[in-house]
C-alpha cells in the first residue's frame, strides 16, 4: 500500500499521536496552520468523501465526534474549525480521507 496516511496508521512512517481507537487515528499535522492542527483519519483506506456511501455513515460520525473530543481535550472552549478538503477542487493533497482540526487562533472566512 503506497498511501502515506495508511503508512502513518500502520506506524511505518512516524507521527505524533494525539488520539486513537478501533476506527480512527489522530496525529499532529507536519506543517501546522494553527497552534492546534490535528489530522483525524479512518484506519480503513478511503480516498475521499467522494468515495463514501451510506455504509460509511457511522464511521464519518465517529470521526467527527473524535475531532470534538480532541478539541475538548485540547481546551479549545472558544471554538475551532473542522475542515475536510475533498478532491481536486477541494484542495485535497493526500488521498486518504482526513479531517483537519484547527484551533488556538481566530479563523477567517471565506476560505481561499
Ligand atoms: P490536505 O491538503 O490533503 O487536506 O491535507 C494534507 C495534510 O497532510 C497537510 O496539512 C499536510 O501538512 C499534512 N501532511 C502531509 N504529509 C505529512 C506527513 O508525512 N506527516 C504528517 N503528520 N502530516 C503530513
Ligand atoms: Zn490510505
Amino acid at each position: 500500500m503506497s498511501c502515506l496516511f495508511c503508512k502513518i496508521v500502520e506506524g511505518a512512517i512516524p507521527s505524533t499521536p494525539i488520539y486513537e481507537d478501533a476506527l480512527g487515528y489522530a496525529f499532529a499535522d507536519l506543517h501546522p496552520q494553527a497552534p492546534v492542527h490535528v489530522l483525524i483519519v479512518p484506519r480503513e483506506h478511503i480516498p475521499s468523501m467522494i468515495d463514501t456511501d451510506q455504509s460509511k455513515q457511522a464511521l464519518l460520525g465517529h470521526l467527527l465526534w473524535a475531532a470534538a473530543e480532541i478539541a475538548r481535550n485540547k481546551g479549545l472552549s472558544d471554538g475551532y474549525r473542522i475542515v475536510v478538503n475533498t478532491g481536486r477542487d477541494g484542495g485535497q493533497t493526500v488521498d486518504h480521507l482526513h479531517l483537519h482540526l484547527l484551533g488556538g487562533r481566530e479563523m477567517s472566512w471565506p476560505p481561499g
